[in-house]
């Protein structure tokens, strides 16, 4: 009966909040994204028992772009252990827009300031194991495999319309290189970045990845740890704090989740156990929205507005 009730209103928000798609606009510097359908609305929600609550255009494929820095973020912690990684990325919200440039003079120069901005990502991307772009997107779709259990595909169209506008964050790979934060060749870490930025997938993915985020690491289904605690709870830090970009923390405040947006219109949230009675998710739950339309810094309008309101209905916040 719960679940009747959940998905009839999960319905009945989305066909609400679908038509703030007007008040954004798909991508355009990547023109393969600005061809997408503006008024798009999925939603997944994943359940610790595998129970999973769905509405709308939840079963359409999008580039993950950013949401991947999380993913890239995780590998290359698992790989390098935490302070390695820590020691070339920082992890402190910067407030400017996610591809920004101007701060990377400041703080340290070159480090940049947290690997959820394009920057950070960039040196995340650089450090993945291997020497060539090939062998450290190998270990990436490897580590994506074994926590979705799905393959990565790589959306070709997207890869090369960005490949060929990615002026900017050629800019910010020049930079990191000069100063020695960069840990392979320019052109192979954008590689890296941008084929990470353009693995396709579903709502149902990133809302896997998610409830895998909520549960520390803990793989509910495969009664598994599939990926460290101490490393999963900096990156759900990162993402409260650093997720939504120069949003992160209106939506601190007015969702109080962590997440991750790109912009191709994807979010990844996750609400963890909070054991509250009252509470439909108080075992915890991924979410995964996908919402193409998107504000000035760069979060799905819809996304953002459904995932307000279900927030508050639903009484579920970290604090
Ligand atoms: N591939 C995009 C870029 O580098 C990702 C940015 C994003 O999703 N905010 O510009």
């Amino acid at each position: 009966i719960q679940q009747v009730l959940l998905v009839d209103e999960l319905q009945q928000w989305v066909e609400q909040y679908r038509s703030k798609a007007s008040e954004g606009k798909c991508a355009s510097y990547i023109p393969a994204l600005d061809r997408t359908d503006p008024n798009q609305l999925g939603i997944c929600i994943i359940e610790p028992t595998g129970k999973m609550h769905t509405a709308g255009d939840w079963e359409v494929p999008f580039t993950m772009q950013s949401i991947s820095k999380v993913i890239s973020f995780i590998a290359a912690c698992c790989y390098h252990g935490i302070p390695y990684v820590l020691d070339r990325v920082d992890v402190e919200p910067t407030g400017d827009a996610f591809n920004s440039i101007i701060r990377l003079e400041m703080n340290k120069p070159g480090k940049p300031f947290n690997p959820m901005i394009n920057a950070g990502a960039i040196t995340t991307s650089s450090l993945l194991p291997g020497q060539t772009p090939d062998h450290k997107l190998r270990y990436l779709y490897a580590f994506f495999s074994k926590i979705t259990g799905a393959t990565p595909t790589v959306n070709e169209e997207v890869f090369l319309s960005e490949w060929e506008n990615s002026h900017r964050n050629r800019a910010l790979a020049h930079y990191l290189k000069d100063t020695g934060y960069l840990a392979c060749e320019v052109e192979d870490a954008l590689e890296v970045y941008l084929t990470q930025c353009s693995i396709e997938v579903t709502t149902e993915q990133i809302a896997l990845i998610g409830l895998l985020l909520a549960l520390d690491g803990y793989h509910p289904m495969r009664n598994e740890q599939v990926l460290p605690k101490d490393v999963v709870r900096l990156a759900k830090a990162l993402m409260l704090t650093c997720g939504m970009y120069d949003a992160s923390g209106k939506f601190a405040a007015n969702v109080g989740l962590p997440a991750k947006s790109g912009v191709s219109g994807g979010i990844m949230t996750l609400v963890p156990p909070n054991r509250k009675p009252h509470s439909p998710f108080q075992d915890g739950c991924g979410i995964g929205i996908f919402g193409p339309s998107i504000d000035g810094c760069g979060n799905s309008v819809a996304g953002v507005s459904l995932l307000k309101h279900m927030a508050q209905e639903w009484d579920v916040t970290i604090f």
